[in-house]
């Protein structure tokens, strides 16, 4: 089907030369089957795509990005569509093209021996995990979302996750890459080489450029050995200065074998135990806050005593209340769904001004202190949730607003809310996006805190990878 829409964005021929590149099944051109890939998570950038394409090789991705590259459309790539910054889906005015690599979705080899994995770029992130373990191996990246984001999402968006404290953000885990540039060119970097000093590391700049310098279709990734032992507790806190106190403390007394390290206020847990059936709260008594805490360990025993050791240590010193250690998978799963959990008890207790903050870890408590007080001064009666990967340093940072009649008054007011919260974390060292990068939503701010030389340059990066802004265009850095 071609209906109007379509024909009056695209050049006449397109869709039949985007079917003969890709075969009948690498092209949707229906409204309906268009529209889910228009729509973006958060539901806040209604958008219309002039086509949908779902190439099945590089080569496809090649001759479909040389196709509009001639044509002047303009593309939006997609994995799995859970980006919460508006970058994945297309605008409202119908002339943007979704290029999906779902269908690209093969693990092409586990090493043990380079401890490698190679993937192409629609691999969903749980299966990339599965097929490492399978090699008694771990890949360590993880997110909530991992079982329908892509690995080309997650090195496009640089994600990080709770395991960035042990093993780094996705640019940290990434050995090789295969791109196809905006002239449809292939980039073949897919190499498996620790040490490769030999020039600049063009890989680098795809990684977190969020589709707009070129299309990620492979990658080769780092492995790491599979844990033995997995030590899971969930700790009561007076708040963040505890945390942060108490999490170099942990770090000292394992020798750095803390994975996760997840900050979790009681307002928010007691808004997951009212909203979402199914959980419990873990200790007898309540306290201001809760650590949720992983450490792993190469060997099979050890690691418990070590932590057991600390928690108590820590309590005889005043950081810690109560805490709780898992005796089994099950147990430990269970502490693991209240943190997952956490964003759909927000979303089921109302709209909210959302931030996705970052600090330098010692400033946590001042950052705490700082955006709480700037909230109240600026938004009387406004709530704030807030919570998150605390050992990195970031804190998805919630205002929620202050009676429910007030709520669309109160989420017109988004810029203004975001530059009091922002402009705190800014003040102390901090990042205005910690892991959710810039897409649509941040541009505001990007533009606001990054320093004009920094814009100039990843303008001039623009134009050298994508001279004509045909990829994704005006997400990240707008051409100048
Ligand atoms: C419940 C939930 C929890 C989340 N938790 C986290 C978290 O803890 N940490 C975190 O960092 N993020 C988190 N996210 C955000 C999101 O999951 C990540 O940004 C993820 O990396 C996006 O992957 P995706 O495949 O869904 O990409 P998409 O949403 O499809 O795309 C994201 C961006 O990458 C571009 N892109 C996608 N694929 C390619 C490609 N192959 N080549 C070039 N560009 C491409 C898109 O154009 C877009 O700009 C969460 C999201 C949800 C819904």
């Amino acid at each position: 089907m071609n209906d109007i829409g379509v024909r009056d964005a695209l050049p006449a021929g397109f869709v039949a030369a985007a079917r003969t590149i890709a075969g009948a099944a690498g092209v949707i051109d229906d409204p309906a089957g268009m529209a889910p890939f228009a729509e973006d998570r958060r539901k806040r950038y209604p958008g219309r795509a002039a086509l949908v394409l779902r190439p099945a090789s590089t080569a496809e991705v090649s001759g479909l990005v040389a196709l509009c590259a001639g044509a002047g459309v303009a593309i939006v790539p997609q994995g799995g569509n859970t980006g919460l910054v508006g970058g994945s889906t297309p605008d409202e005015s119908g002339r943007e093209a979704v290029l999906s690599l779902a269908r690209m979705n093969r693990v092409i080899a586990v090493d043990p021996i380079d401890n490698t994995i190679a993937v192409e770029a629609g691999v969903i992130l749980a299966e990339a995990q599965d097929a490492a373990l399978a090699a008694d191996r771990l890949f360590p990246l993880s997110l909530a979302a991992e079982g329908s984001c892509t690995i080309g999402g997650n090195l496009s968006t640089n994600a990080g996750g709770t395991q960035v404290l042990r093993y780094g953000n996705a640019r940290d885990l990434v050995l090789g890459l295969e791109v196809v540039l905006a002239d449809g060119r292939v980039l073949d970097l897919m190499r498996a080489l620790r040490k490769d000093n030999t020039g600049y590391d063009l890989k680098q700049v795809f990684l977190g450029s969020e589709g707009t310098l070129g299309i990620i279709t492979r990658a080769v990734l780092k492995l790491v050995p599979r844990p033995r032992e997995t030590v899971t507790a969930w700790i009561g806190l007076d708040g963040p200065t505890a945390a942060v106190a108490l999490l170099a403390d942990l770090q000292g007394a394992t020798g750095g074998q803390v994975t996760t390290f997840e900050y979790i206020p009681r307002s928010c847990l007691e808004q997951l135990l009212r909203l979402i059936e199914g959980h419990r709260d873990p200790l007898r008594e309540p306290w201001p806050a809760y650590a949720l805490l992983e450490a792993t360990s190469g060997r099979s025993q050890g690691l418990r005593g070590t932590v057991e050791a600390a928690l108590g240590e820590a309590m005889e010193k005043g950081l810690v209340r109560d805490a709780t250690i898992a005796e089994s998978e099950a147990q430990a799963g269970a502490l693991w769904r209240i943190r997952e959990e956490l964003p759909e008890g927000e979303k089921r207790a109302g709209a909210a001004v959302k931030h996705d903050v970052s600090v330098p870890v010692s400033r946590i408590p001042d950052f705490f202190e700082g955006a709480e007080g700037a909230v109240a001064r600026a938004f009387p009666g406004a709530r704030v949730s807030a919570f998150g990967h605390i050992g990195d340093g970031n804190i998805h940072f919630n205002v929620l607003p202050p009676h429910a009649p007030d709520t669309d008054r109160f989420l017109a007011r988004w810029d203004e809310v975001n530059r009091v919260v922002e402009d705190v974390a800014i003040g102390l060292g901090g990042s205005f996006s910690a892991e959710h990068g810039i897409g649509r939503m941040r541009q505001a701010s990007f533009e606001r805190y990054k320093k004009p030389l920094e814009i100039e340059l990843m303008r001039r990066l623009k134009t050298a990878f994508d001279p004509h802004g045909i990829l994704n265009p005006g997400r990240v850095v707008a051409r100048p």
